[in-house]
């Protein structure tokens, strides 16, 4: 294990944020977290867990330890006739193990196809798209205490799965690095169609018995129409998570606005966040090297070289805003460091 000083995050970052880390560890093999966890460097410094980087927003400098993790290896650990699973190290590229699954034939993962990140993250953000989170694939959680280094597996109850959220992010925020995760996915053609416009999508290209690969392709270009490529445009994807109101504000607001895109939602009413924030003008709208991204208001994106202190300010502008149009306050889905 080595820790350097004064490293450059910017690469390490999909908004493209210039910041530096006063510290900088990166953890490739289970022996160099052994050794980290033994230094006591955690329990001495401010420390953050880097996966891809991908749903974070730095300051200028992080007075502390940033720790990568690029632990990686994708093993089959056991097989039915109707389920697989499949260990995933936490420093694998999530799409690449998505693209295992799809490639071996294992359903399930199909859905979450190109969203940006690691594998470790998932379990701790929940992440989620075209219908699927992953706790419905999440079997268990090999993580480790920073504080003693004990190993602990977390069954997928254990992790209290929550819309963007697990215990990683509430009770046990900072308290564990994730290395492995270990995902069931199923052998038998289970293909999650009804969300968005898939099935109409599958229909155009004129597809009638989709395959894994089919759903897969044709969720990523969906994707590429609407979000911008981490490759090409700095952001951190949806900034905002879209937030639950009870059914009578619900109702109250659909009245008012007739137009207004919500969702059901376990007894409330989970409400597009990106509606929102276009009803209040913003969609497009450019401050400095920052703006909200023109095919979709929930994306903040970097314009040249914003800083996180930018990226902050508008957020904040936006969030007084639709709470001023609409008595909601936004919760930023992007982590700031
Ligand atoms: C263009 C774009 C599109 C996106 N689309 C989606 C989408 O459709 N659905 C969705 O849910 N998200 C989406 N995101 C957000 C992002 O991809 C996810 O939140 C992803 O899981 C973050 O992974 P990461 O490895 O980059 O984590 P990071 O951004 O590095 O970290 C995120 C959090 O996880 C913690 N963490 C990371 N690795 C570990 C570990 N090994 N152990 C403990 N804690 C860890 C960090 O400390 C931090 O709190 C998108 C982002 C972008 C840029």
């Amino acid at each position: 294990m080595t820790l350097q000083e004064n490293v450059s995050l910017k690469p390490y970052n999909t908004f493209g944020i210039a910041a530096t880390s006063q510290y900088f560890t990166d953890i490739a093999a289970p022996i160099d977290l052994q050794i980290l966890m033994q230094s006591g460097l955690l329990n001495a410094f401010p420390f953050f867990i880097l996966g891809g980087g991908s749903n974070v927003v730095f300051n200028k400098l992080f007075a502390g330890i940033v720790v990568k993790i690029s632990l990686k290896g994708i093993t089959v650990l056991e097989e039915t006739d109707d389920s697989v699973l499949v260990k995933a190290a936490a420093g694998e590229v999530w799409s690449d193990f998505v693209d295992f699954c799809v490639a071996h034939n294992f359903y399930g993962a199909e859905n979450l196809t190109s969203i940006p990140g690691t594998v470790g993250a998932s379990p701790v953000q929940n992440v989620g798209a075209y219908g699927v989170e992953a706790k419905d694939i999440i079997e268990s959680v090999e993580a480790y205490e920073i504080l003693t280094g004990k190993q602990r597996i977390f069954s997928n109850s254990d992790c209290q799965f929550d819309y963007r959220s697990s215990i990683f992010k509430t009770k046990l925020k900072n308290k564990y690095i994730v290395a492995s995760v270990t995902f069931r996915l199923s052998k038998q053609p289970k293909l999650n169609l009804e969300y968005g416009a898939i099935r109409t999508e599958i229909e155009k290209a004129g597809i009638t018995d989709p395959t894994l690969t089919d759903v897969s392709r044709i969720i990523a270009s969906i994707r590429e129409e609407k979000l911008p490529n981490p490759d090409k445009i700095g952001s951190a994807g949806s900034f905002f998570k879209n937030p639950v109101i009870p059914v009578a504000q619900f109702e109250a607001l659909k009245e008012k606005h007739p137009a207004i895109v919500a969702y059901p939602h376990k007894g409330e009413y989970k409400v597009a966040a990106g509606w929102l924030i276009e009803q209040c003008g913003w969609k497009g709208r450019q401050f400095g090297n920052v703006g909200v991204y023109p095919k979709q208001a929930l994306v903040l994106y970097n314009l040249g070289d914003c800083t996180g202190e930018e990226v902050k300010a508008l957020a904040k502008e936006i969030q007084q805003s639709v709470e001023t149009h609409f008595g909601i306050a936004l919760e930023p889905e992007a982590i700031f460091v």
